[in-house]
């Protein structure tokens, strides 16, 4: 028997619960791989899971848990053996299929990368599903033009998940990075970070019908959308991009019109980490171990236990949460 953190429905209230339980290998789906979970974390979409689920979770009772890494147990599959140090983030697994909260997983070895070179378990997850994401969104970039030297570059939802690693990341290439928050407080972690300023989430609160503002980014990574998204897209410098991966702020790009598309040729790219393929995956977690500095990823952890998660899940949906949860599962 080990530990699992189960979310389960109750029929007449249809009221959600979550906490830790003793289940046994049986009760997990059927997969190919079974991993001994070391770390799994906590982010916006577990948060969800841990409370009424929100069309997410399929079927109750649920283990959530969007990311995890640890070691294999047992596979039928040839690309994995016992021993192997695997990552997972992503494909529904947390939502669909059971995830990372508990002592033991069993997933398909497709949704599977290697440990990669240079990071720990705890490390990789200390990354995770929000900084795998920030990293494919500054990979985004990039391939859009992006390099140092044409401008400050905006991080908005700056103090939460992916904005602490997108952060880091870009200014770790050498990027001028203005990380938007909305705890002023966070200033001296986000300083730590590499932040060039900091920027009040305050300026980007008005709806405005203004065609465009003053160009002043070079490129965005935006975890918020809304309004501010809206605002952002009219001060894009001509021919940069933003890179749109949540929606924190509001599933509507409030305010916005066609103009910075059409007169400063401004690119919205979508980016989604679930459904990555192997090889794009396999080279963001390559760039991640060698454009993150480590003492920056560290700065960005806060630990936590299995007990600590319904807690932590309702946090991170009130945008409490700072930086990278890591939860170790065993302790
Ligand atoms: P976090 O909660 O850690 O960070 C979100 C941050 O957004 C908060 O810390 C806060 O930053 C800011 N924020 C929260 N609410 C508001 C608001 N109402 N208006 C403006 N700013 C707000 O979440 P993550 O970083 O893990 O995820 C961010 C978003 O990205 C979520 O929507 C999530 O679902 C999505 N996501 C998408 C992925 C993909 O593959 N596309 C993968 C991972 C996440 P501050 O306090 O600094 O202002």
């Amino acid at each position: 028997m080990f530990n699992a953190l189960m979310v389960d429905k109750d029929a007449e209230s249809g009221k959600t619960s979550a906490a830790v339980k003793q289940i046994s290998v049986d009760d997990l789906p059927e997969a190919e791989v079974l991993v001994a979970v070391e770390y799994s974390t906590v982010n916006y979409k577990d948060g969800l899971c841990i409370g009424p689920g929100g069309g997410l979770v399929r079927n109750y009772p649920h283990v959530p848990g969007i990311d995890f890494a640890g070691t294999v147990e047992a596979s039928s599959d040839d690309r994995y053996k016992p021993g192997d140090k695997v990552v997972l983030t992503g494909w529904r697994v947390g939502e669909a299929h059971w995830g990372g909260y508990a002592q033991k997983a069993r997933v398909k070895a497709d949704w599977l990368v290697p440990l990669p070179d240079g990071l720990d378990t705890r490390q990789a997850m200390a990354v995770g599903t929000a900084g795998l994401t920030a990293m494919l969104a500054v990979m985004a970039l990039e391939d859009h033009g992006l390099e140092p030297g044409r401008g400050p570059v905006l991080v908005t939802g700056a103090a939460g998940g992916v904005g602490s690693v997108a952060t880091a990341i870009l200014a770790h290439l050498g990027h001028e990075v203005a990380a938007v928050t909305g705890r002023p407080e966070q200033e001296a972690y986000l300083k730590g970070l590499g932040a060039a300023r900091i920027v009040a989430r305050d300026e980007f609160a008005e709806v405005t019908r203004k065609p465009l503002e003053s160009e002043v980014w070079a490129g965005c990574v935006d975890a918020v959308a809304g309004v501010m998204l809206g605002r952002v897209l009219k001060q894009m410098k001509y021919g940069t991009s933003v890179a749109a991966i949540g929606l924190a702020g509001g599933a509507a790009i409030e305010g916005a019109l066609i103009t910075p598309f059409i007169l400063r040729g401004v690119n919205l790219l979508g980016i989604d980490s679930v459904m990555q393929p192997f090889a794009n995956r396999e080279r963001a977690w390559a760039r991640i171990a060698r454009d993150l500095p480590m003492d920056k990823l560290e700065a960005m952890v806060e630990p936590a236990t299995l007990s600590d998660l319904p807690r932590l899940g309702a946090d991170i949906l009130k945008g409490q949460v700072r930086g990278r949860v890591v939860v170790d599962v065993n302790a």
